[in-house]
């Protein structure tokens, strides 16, 4: 039997949006994705691009800085995963949003390595609402003081928070995780002032469940590319 094609898995993902969007009364035109290609083989990347698709997300930098030149010309990336504060220039070097700010510290290397490149980076706030310490991600009540510490940093754009919720077995289980998200962005909107416009949540198995949470980017990998390979 032949693997659907990416055609196929990105046709059904638009489907599965459109009607997320119709039974939250959204407007699927909010949503934005972003195509999850870590451990894909650039030939996936390219099979990808050819159906439209222009917003990679890539959890590594050295993968990225591997990969990159064999990847068609004109599509953006988003650093999805993880950074460490020594890599920030080269992320700044690939990357145009990171989704995964997960401290001042981590803020403050991202905005000089910016500045020193002559550009502005789109990152969202990582936050942990589970409280879950494994996971990488600010605490709810720490994100306000960075917010404020954040009004120095010219070459940063924060355009609002991220989360991943501890995985549960039931998509429907990640619906609080993504609903505090929610509530803190408004909460921290009406506190500070920053718009926070932008709700990254939502991955393969529980994407439908963040948009009726007011996701509106989202963070698509196997259900789209498949299987992660290498
Ligand atoms: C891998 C990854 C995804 C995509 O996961 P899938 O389950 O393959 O859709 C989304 N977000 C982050 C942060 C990831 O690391």
């Amino acid at each position: 039997m032949n693997e659907p094609r990416i055609e196929d898995r990105y046709q059904a993902i638009q489907t599965r949006i459109v009607d997320a969007c119709g039974l939250a009364g959204r407007d699927p035109a909010e949503i934005n994705l972003v195509a999850v290609s870590k451990k894909q083989a650039p030939e996936v990347i390219r099979e990808a691009a050819a159906c439209g698709i222009s917003v990679f997300g890539e959890n590594r930098v050295q993968e990225l800085e591997q990969k990159a030149a064999l990847c068609p010309e004109g599509l953006t990336w988003h650093l999805v995963g993880h950074l460490q504060g020594n890599k920030a220039a080269r992320a700044v070097g690939l990357f145009d949003a990171i989704h995964s700010i997960d401290s001042l510290k981590l803020l403050e290397r991202v905005n000089a390595a910016a500045r020193e490149a002559g550009r502005t980076v789109s990152v969202f706030l990582q936050v942990s609402v589970s409280g879950e310490s494994s996971k990488f991600g600010l605490a709810p009540d720490e994100v306000s003081p960075v917010l404020e510490a954040s009004v120095k940093f010219m070459n940063v754009d924060i355009v609002g928070l991220m989360t991943m919720p501890p995985h549960t077995p039931d998509p429907e289980g990640a619906a609080p995780f993504f609903a505090s998200l929610r509530e803190l962005r408004d909460r921290l909107r009406a506190a500070t002032g920053f718009p926070l416009q932008d709700l990254s949540m939502g991955m393969s198995h529980d994407f439908h469940v963040a948009i009726a949470e007011g996701a509106n980017w989202i963070r698509i990998g196997t259900a789209l590319l498949g299987a992660r390979t290498t």
